[in-house]
């Protein structure tokens, strides 16, 4: 019988993971990059977001120590420092830092340019996964009766020779820009709906050397757009003995990129324990902006007409405000999930596989949109969804959760867990901990003292 080929396009972390479940599946795999892709964790045109702070949330380590066994081992070999959640990071909330304890959770820190690297080479290592690099998808090429993709067409970067490529199954994994709404219509197919929740975020980063007393902790400091206040930012130790320091802005209050303008940002964030640090750190980068972070969620799940052997993964089928950390982990869940649909089947005969594995996915998104949409939603002038009653309770309630944490670890765990993907956000709705919450709302919180910490106490609170 004819050997099975499986196409990806995109060679991202998406596009990696996909190809990594799909060689269990298909005689061979190949990645389709527009990108030539660096043998180092190097920056790449495709992937811009690896110059700004980026965090692989507990659950989707799980995921990638599953699809790639001993993922830690490579984690730690590339220097990645490991984070004891509650210990080694302090959260500055509406109430005030998080406070000092050991939640049991630990997850490893890495840049992402090294992250990307680390799984390029273990996808690398899979003998039936082929990378065609430098190269751009230009369409699809439907069977026939049009009813099934059948392959795609490609232009190369090098001598711009035009190619077609046959397969049983064409996954989609090329980014928040994907052009795939354009290549469906452009073979009769309708294009999907498309939901925008835009806070007009952006973001500036820059990267520092660590001195050597610093300690490895990291430090998120959050808006609070209710009191007027749109910035927030996030310092993370790193490897190679450095620090990213990434300020971010919602509102159209972009953080400037300009050396004085991006340390009085910093400066006037709701605590300036950031600028307390970086004032004296020595940069080792220049400053670097962003600004295409809106919600972006393409229906694929709702298309009544839709061709087989094709699907859409990672952020091209839904982009999240990166802010809240959960695109890595979402495109780890989908491609899990992708493995778990595909076992037993044969990859000759994937009618209806399409439309459902759309639904698998909305599925992994709920949890991750309602968090990034709601928070949004916090925004003045976020566009595409104004708050309603049910967002705006929402608000109130994870308002009483923030001014909470200080005075318990036990809130401050499950925000942790479902901070990290590790349970439905909807979690904190639960009984007991709304509980807690309420008991330290209208209880104990009237006693006690205000947890705020001043920022030069930020060491204090990273100490261990
Ligand atoms: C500023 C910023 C910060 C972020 N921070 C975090 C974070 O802290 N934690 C987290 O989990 N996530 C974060 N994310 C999101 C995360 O980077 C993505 O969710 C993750 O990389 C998965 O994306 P992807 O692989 O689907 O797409 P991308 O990473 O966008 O990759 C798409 C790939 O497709 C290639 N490509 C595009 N078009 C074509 C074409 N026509 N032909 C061939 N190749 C093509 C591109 O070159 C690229 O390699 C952040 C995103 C941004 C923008």
């Amino acid at each position: 019988m004819k050997p099975t080929h499986a196409i990806v396009i995109g060679g991202s972390i998406a596009g990696l993971l996909a190809a990594r479940v799909l060689s269990d599946f298909a005689d061979d795999v190949t990645i389709i990059e527009r990108d030539r892709l660096p043998h180092k964790g190097d920056y790449r045109a495709g992937a811009p977001q690896a110059r700004h702070l980026h965090t692989l949330l507990i659950r989707g380590e799980q995921v990638l120590n599953r699809l790639f066994p001993g993922f830690e081992r490579d984690l730690e070999g590339a220097g990645a420092l490991l984070a004891r959640w509650g210990l080694d990071n302090s959260f500055y909330t509406t109430g005030g830092w998080t406070p000092h304890f050991d939640s049991g959770y630990r997850s490893h820190i890495l840049g992402r340019a090294e992250l990307e690297w680390l799984v390029r080479q273990r996808v690398g290592q899979i003998a039936n996964i082929h990378f065609v690099t430098e190269t751009d998808m230009l369409g699809l090429i439907p069977s026939d009766d049009g009813q099934s993709i059948i392959g795609v067409r490609t232009e190369s970067r090098v001598d711009h020779g035009h190619h077609n490529l046959y397969a049983e199954l064409v996954v989609d994994a090329s980014g928040r820009n994907s052009k795939a709404p354009e290549w469906l219509t452009a073979i009769g197919f309708p294009a999907p709906a498309e939901t925008v929740i835009n806070a007009h975020c952006g973001y500036a980063t820059r990267w520092y050397e660590r001195p050597a007393d610093m300690p490895n902790h990291v430090i998120a400091i959050q808006a609070r757009p209710s009191e007027g206040l749109m910035r927030g930012g996030g310092l993370m130790p790193v490897e190679g003995n450095q620090v990213v320091v990434t300020l971010i802005g919602g509102a159209e209050d972009y953080p400037p990129t300009d050396e004085a303008g991006f340390l009085e940002y910093a400066r006037t964030l709701a605590n300036p324990a950031i600028y307390d640090i970086i004032k004296d750190l020595k940069p080792v980068s220049p400053i670097t902006g962003y600004r295409r972070l809106e919600n972006r969620r393409r229906h694929y799940e709702r298309v009544a007409h839709r061709p087989e052997n094709f699907i859409v993964m990672g952020d091209a089928a839904a982009a999240l405000n990166p802010v809240y950390g959960q695109g890595m982990t979402k495109a780890a869940l989908e491609a899990e999930a992708l493995g778990q649909m595909l076992n037993g089947r044969d990859l000759r005969q994937l009618r209806g596989f399409a439309g459902r594995f759309q639904k698998r996915s909305a599925a992994i998104l709920e949890d991750a949109w309602m968090m990034a949409t709601g928070e949004d939603m916090r925004f003045p002038g976020v566009e595409g969804q104004k708050p309603g009653l049910v967002n705006r309770i929402g608000h109130a309630y994870f308002d009483q959760v923030a001014r909470a944490m200080p005075y318990s670890a036990a809130i401050t765990k499950d925000f942790f867990e479902a901070m990290t993907m590790l349970r439905s956000g909807k979690s904190m709705l639960r009984p007991t901990m709304a509980a807690r919450v309420f008991w330290h709302t209208w209880v104990t919180r009237r006693t006690r003292r205000d947890a705020h910490l001043s920022s030069g106490e930020w060491t204090t609170v990273g100490a261990s």
